[in-house]
């Protein structure tokens, strides 16, 4: 076989090598993303603070109630004990208990609401935490397909450069360094093949004798428009 004959198939293996590396690249890319993932994640957790602090704020609430039950019940043990007969202190007594009752009042009706609005929240973070689980095993799943690929992408890559070095070995030097350099230049196509008489690299129609040269096999003959070696 000559060397253009080895080279042609040396140029077959580079691409198939070159699609190979470009699977790897995407599969990389689709194995990092995970925006709606991110999202879910960033909705359970946003959830999740938030019933964190209207909890917090129930207990707050809780402690000032109970605060209030504790002092006004002290203010009628003093208003009902008899010990206080001043009827200005009396009447100023009664209407500090009566203030104290109408916050209470207040912040029980908060208390509610807080609580009706705890509820939503929870009803919320439930959605939020299953919607999370599915998006989560859907992405799983995915990732699961996605490395399986990689690894026969990757398998498939190693055969073909094996077999790439093991052809590139019979080639004489000065030969494979020139594919090599056009490859660079040519946008990974140093051989192109006469078909009809064109060159497929380019498109150009061959003058017959350049074509009946190329045929005969014995140098590298080159495109004069692309100036890619002309394989028949
Ligand atoms: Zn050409």
């Amino acid at each position: 076989m000559s060397d253009l004959q080895l080279l042609y198939q040396v140029q077959e293996l580079d691409l198939q090598i070159e699609a190979r590396r470009r699977a790897l690249q995407e599969i990389e890319a689709a194995l990092g993303e995970s925006g709606e993932l991110t999202g879910a994640r960033a909705q359970v957790n946003r959830l999740q603070e938030l019933l964190h602090d209207q909890q917090r704020q129930l207990r707050d609430l809780e402690w000032d109630v109970e605060e209030l039950s504790r002092r006004a019940k002290e203010d009628e043990q003093r208003l009902y004990s008899g010990a206080i007969r001043n009827p200005k202190e009396l009447e100023g007594l009664r209407r500090e208990l009566e203030q104290r009752q109408e916050r209470r009042r207040l912040l029980e009706d908060r208390e509610l609401q807080l609580m009706a609005e705890i509820e939503g929240t929870q009803a919320e973070l439930r959605q939020a935490e299953s919607e999370l689980a599915r998006v989560q095993s859907t992405v799983d799943a995915k990732h699961r397909e996605l490395r399986a690929h990689q690894a026969e992408v990757t398998e498939q890559l190693a055969t073909l450069s094996t077999e790439r070095a093991r052809l590139a070995s019979t080639i004489a030097a000065a030969n494979l360094a020139q594919y090599e350099q056009l490859r660079r230049t040519k946008r990974g196509l140093a051989i192109s093949k006469i078909e009809r008489s064109t060159c497929q690299g380019c498109r150009i129609a061959l003058p017959m004798g350049l074509v009946q040269r190329v045929r005969a096999g014995r140098d590298f003959i080159f495109c004069p428009s692309c100036g890619r070696i002309l394989y028949a």
